[in-house]
Order: structure tokens, then C-alpha cells, then sequence
């Protein structure tokens, strides 16, 4: 939090001096390498963590029909949050009407184009991947988890023949964990050099013509994650969401400075596993999972987004405009991968899918590096939720290590 801190404070700073010695050595060269080089190592954790921990989870499960029940529960929980935020995204801005009465003459639209809207069967055809290797080199996160799961119930259909393999594979996911803990001991570098370099390169200006759109977002987006997730932490698994919230703050973190959920997988791992006490065995599948097709965060600011452009050009999309709307933004966000900027590109798909015009995406190309950063922090926080929520259901929380030994009886 101090790195965090003090690189918002050096970066306003830099950005008010405006000094391109400093901007081309300090931000550009300096700030650029340490932060590119510190995301690069989270990722480099990524694959290999989730390999291991996957397959520890699956032989730690060790039962078909429990991982078949987790992997239903974590997906219906994921696409629950997603769908409630959206809606709530959707009405909210309906009602606070950003803007309307704002005129896009002088606003530079080139270079926005299209994305092009996978199908659903595609989608699902594709989680199936035709060369494993291929998809741990490009860090394909569904097709890993779906060969991962595989390898895991072949060896738990071997029985005892897979003792050995079980053993290396524990051994190698204690050796990645070690490995996260160095990483994070650079952390507070690394986050204030990411942070610095936004907000050096981010002036005011950007915001004022949008400052009702950031102004609805920033407010839904708190909303979902304080209220919201947090109601349904406590209603669903009975922990108390004050210490959920002081625990996941590391992994908020590292998702804001990022802005990628993927990337923080490690951390998010961590943090569920060893300071709120969910056991790997449900955690090594919900976390990279969600990071992957959980999106809440996303799915608010493409809510947002759709209903401001919509003011802004003057259309009325009608309720059944808005339903297409919660329906291509919770299917976009199983497809997607949980990466810097992807939010935007997928806005596109949902804006055609409801006649908009897509150019009015550069009203708010602007601010977006931001908001992003902010709907990563969402994202993960429900990929946390819902993990601990699943936990909690098969007895998989160690209450000690929570720190809530008075949590109710949900799933004793
Ligand atoms: N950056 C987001 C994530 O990684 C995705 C997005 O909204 O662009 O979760």
C-alpha cells in the first residue's frame, strides 16, 4: 500500500512538471522497465502455478463426483455475480443518465474498429485444446484447466501408481509457491513503478469531458464489490466480510496496478489459500477459472458504457436492447481472457450487437487504462468470493486461519 501510495503521488507530481527528461528517463525508461519486468514475472509464475496446483487440487479432491459438483457450483456462482452486476449496472446508469445532451463533433474516432463475436459453440468447442503444449505456451487458461483436469483424474483412475507423480507434483507446487513469495518480495517496486507511470502519463484533462460516465462506473463498480459480493459472502457462506476484505487486499493490489486478473493469479491464490484458509483442493481450480470466465467488474463498465453511449447518440435501446446487452457481456466474459484492455475491445462486440456505433468508444478510450484498473480489482475480488463461498460449502475453509471462529453453520 505505501508502494501504491507513494507512486500516486510521484506520478501526479511528474504529471503536473510535465518535464520530458523526466518523462523520457524516469517514466518511459526507468519506471517502464521495472514495472514491465515485475507484470512479466507474475506471469511467468502463472502456467506453471496453475499446472501444479490443478493437479494437487484434482488428486487432493480425490473424488470424480466432488470436483464435477465444485466445477458446478464456482460456474453457476460466477455467472450469478456477473449477471446481478450487470443488471445493476444497466439500472443504475439508466437512472443517473450520463451523457445525455453531450456532443461527439470534434472527438477523434479513427482507429476504432470492430471485434468480431465468437459464437457460443465455439467458445465451448475450443476449451478443448488439439496440442496441450501449444496451449501452455500461450497461456490458454480453459484449455489448461481442461487437460490439467484430465491428467488429474487419469492419475487418480491409476490409483496407487500414481503416488510418485502425486508427490512431484506437490513438491513442485510448494517450489512455485516459494517462488511467488520471492516475486512478491520485489512487489512494492513493482507496484510503485506501475502506478507511477499511470498516473505521470494520465493528466486531469482526460476525465472532465467524462466525468459522468467515470463518475456512474467508479460508484457501480464500489457498489458491486462493497455491497453486493459482500452481501453474498455473508449470506451464502456466513464469514464475516470485514476480514475477507482486509485479506484480499494484496491481491486488490496487484490487480489494480496490473490490471490484469490473470497475472494475478498468484497472488490471488495466495491469499485465499494462506491467509483466508481455503484449501487448495477447491482454490487451485475456482481462482485461475475465474480469472478467466469471471468478469463482474467488466461486465459493470460494459453496462455503463453501453447506456452512456446510448445517451450520448441519442438512441433508446429499449428493454429488450438491455437484455442483449447482459447477455452478450456475462457469454463475452467466459470467452475472454482476463488480460490489460480487453474489456474495451469486447465493448465493441456488445455495441454492434445493439446498433450503436462503435466509434463512440473513443470518448472513453482515454480514461480507460484507469477504469481498468479499477474493474480488475472487481474481478478478482469475485473470483475470491466465489471461491471461498464453494470452500465453504464443502467444509474446505480452515476457520482458524480465517479468523472467524464464530461464522455461522453454512456448509458444517
Ligand atoms: N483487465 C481486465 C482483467 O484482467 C479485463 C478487462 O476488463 O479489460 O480482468
Amino acid at each position: 500500500m505505501i508502494g501504491m501510495g507513494a507512486g500516486l503521488a510521484v506520478g501526479i507530481v511528474l504529471n503536473l512538471i510535465q518535464s520530458s527528461f523526466l518523462e523520457t528517463y524516469l517514466v518511459d525508461g526507468l519506471f517502464t522497465m521495472i514495472g514491465t519486468a515485475f507484470v512479466n514475472a507474475l506471469k511467468m509464475l502463472v502456467v506453471p502455478l496453475v499446472v501444479f496446483s490443478l493437479i494437487c487440487g484434482v488428486l487432493g479432491i480425490g473424488d470424480i463426483r466432488i470436483l464435477g459438483r465444485v466445477g458446478g457450483k464456482s460456474f453457476g456462482l460466477y455467472m450469478l455475480t456477473t449477471t446481478v452486476a450487470i443488471a445493476v449496472a444497466i439500472a443504475v446508469a439508466t437512472i443517473i443518465a450520463p451523457g445525455a445532451g453531450f456532443n461527439m463533433e470534434g472527438v477523434d474516432t479513427s482507429g476504432v474498429t470492430a471485434a468480431e463475436a465468437p459464437s457460443v459453440w465455439e467458445v465451448f468447442a475450443n476449451i478443448v485444446p488439439t496440442n496441450p503444449v501449444a496451449a501452455l505456451a500461450n497461456g490458454e487458461m480453459l484449455q489448461i484447466i481442461f487437460y490439467v483436469i484430465i491428467v488429474g483424474v487419469a492419475a487418480l483412475m491409476l490409483g496407487e501408481a500414481s503416488a510418485p507423480f502425486a508427490r512431484a507434483c506437490e513438491y513442485m507446487n510448494d517450489l512455485m509457491m516459494k517462488i511467488v513469495g520471492i516475486v512478491m518480495a520485489a512487489a512494492p517496486y513493482g507496484v510503485f513503478c506501475l502506478i507511477a507511470k499511470v498516473f505521470a502519463q494520465q493528466g486531469v484533462e482526460l476525465f472532465v469531458p467524462v466525468l459522468a460516465y467515470v463518475g456512474t462506473l467508479t460508484g457501480v463498480l464500489f457498489l458491486h464489490l462493497f455491497v453486493t459480493l459482500m452481501l453474498m459472502l455473508k449470506l451464502f457462506s456466513g464469514l464475516d466480510p470485514f476480514t475477507f476484505m482486509a485479506k484480499i487486499r494484496p491481491a486488490q493490489i496487484f490487480a489494480f496496478s496490473t490490471a490484469s486478473s490473470n497475472a494475478t493469479i498468484p497472488v490471488t491464490l495466495r491469499s485465499v489459500t494462506e491467509r483466508m484458509g481455503v484449501d487448495n483442493s477447491v482454490a487451485s481450480f475456482t481462482v485461475p477459472f475465474g480469472a478467466t470466465i469471471n468478469m463482474d467488474g467488466t461486465a459493470i463498465m460494459q453496462g455503463v458504457a453501453t447506456v452512456f453511449l446510448a445517451n450520448v447518440y441519442g438512441i433508446d435501446l429499449g428493454i429488450s436492447g438491455y437484455l442483449t446487452v447482459i447477455a452478450m457481456a456475462v457469454l463475452a466474459s467466459i470467452g475472454t481472457a482476463g488480460v490489460p484492455g480487453v474489456g474495451l475491445v469486447m465493448l465493441t462486440m456488445v455495441l454492434t450487437q445493439v446498433g450503436l456505433p462503435i466509434e463512440g468508444i473513443a470518448l472513453i478510450l482515454g480514461v480507460d487504462r484507469l477504469m481498468d484498473m479499477i474493474r480488475t480489482a472487481v474481478n478478482i475480488t469475485g473470483d475470491a468470493v466465489v471461491t471461498t463461498i464453494v470452500a465453504r460449502s464443502e467444509g474446505k475453509v480452515d476457520l482458524a486461519v480465517y479468523g472467524d471462529p464464530n461464522a455461522g453453520v453454512v456448509g458444517d
